[in-house]
Parts: structure tokens; sequence; C-alpha cells
């Protein structure tokens, strides 16, 4: 089920012109409410096309305030429960809330290296001879070269 705004957590990005939902939403479905007009609540995102999300969590691990939920299905999130995420630079930490009352919190490291730090085209060829057949990675495989 689609993603919702808690408008007492969010704060509008405090007044961004593009709030961290909006720009991280792969399907441009969030927006910011500047003058409350359609919600009630000025300065408030919301979900403009609920149809249209996917649900894929990018808002709501975006999310400075922790203002966005997506109300989960069973297979990952316990029946009537919430799962609410924290990102930090190294790590993600899920608070499990259970319909009981019952918290669980899981914290996750999400990399290896320093912030910054990663070289990505590090150990890689050079770029090679563009009418060959070879892959950016296969500078030492024999293949037959493209006829022009
Ligand atoms: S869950 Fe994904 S598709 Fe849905 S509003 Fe958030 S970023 Fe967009
Ligand atoms: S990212 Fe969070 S705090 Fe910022 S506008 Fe969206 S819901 Fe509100």
């Amino acid at each position: 089920m689609p993603t919702f705004v808690h408008t007492d957590k969010c704060d509008g990005c405090k007044g961004g012109e593009v709030t961290a939902c909006m720009y991280i939403c792969p399907n441009d479905l969030m927006k910011l409410d500047v003058d409350g007009s359609l919600t009630g609540h000025p300065m408030r995102a919301f979900n403009q096309e609920p149809e249209q999300c996917w649900e894929c969590q990018c808002c709501v691990k975006a999310c400075p305030q922790q203002a966005i939920e997506v109300r989960a299905f069973a297979d990952w999130v316990p029946m009537g429960g919430a799962a609410i995420p924290l990102r930090t630079d190294n790590a993600i930490m899920w608070t499990i809330k259970f319909r009981d009352g019952e918290v669980k919190r899981f914290k996750f490291p999400v990399r290896t290296t320093p912030v910054g730090s990663i070289d990505p085209y590090g150990n890689k060829p050079e770029p090679g001879d563009l009418n060959d057949q070879k892959l950016f990675t296969e500078a030492d495989k024999e293949l037959p070269r493209i006829q022009s």
C-alpha cells in the first residue's frame, strides 16, 4: 500500500524548494503543500498519486524526520504494525512497532568504506577500442571485431 505522511512529523524539509522525498521519488509522486490548500497542513508533503506508488521505500528512508510510512504488507511487517527506518552514513536502523505495542529494533551496516572514499574506476582497465565487442572489463579476451 502506498506511502502516507505523518503531518505532525513532517517539517517540509525546513522550507527547501525540493524536499528530500520529492528529490528521491523515482515516480515523482511526493509534493509539498506549501500553503496548505491541498491537505490543510501548510509546508507538509503528501503523496499526490498514491495509486502510482510502488512502495520502493526510497522516500521513507530519505525523510530526515521519519515522517513517511508505508502501510506494509504482512509478508515483511507484522499485520497492523509499522516499520520505520532511521538512516546514518554507515547504518540503517529499522524500528518495528507491533500492534500490541511491542517495539523491536534492528540495525544493519550499509557500507564497508568511509563516505566519499569509493573510486568507481579503481582497478579497471583504460577504455579501449570502441569498435571491438569486448566489454569494459574484458580487455584480455579475444573476440571477433565488428565489421564496419
Ligand atoms: S515509496 Fe517509492 S514510489 Fe512510493 S512515493 Fe515513496 S519514493 Fe515514490
Ligand atoms: S522528506 Fe520528510 S520532512 Fe521532508 S518534506 Fe518529505 S515528508 Fe516532510
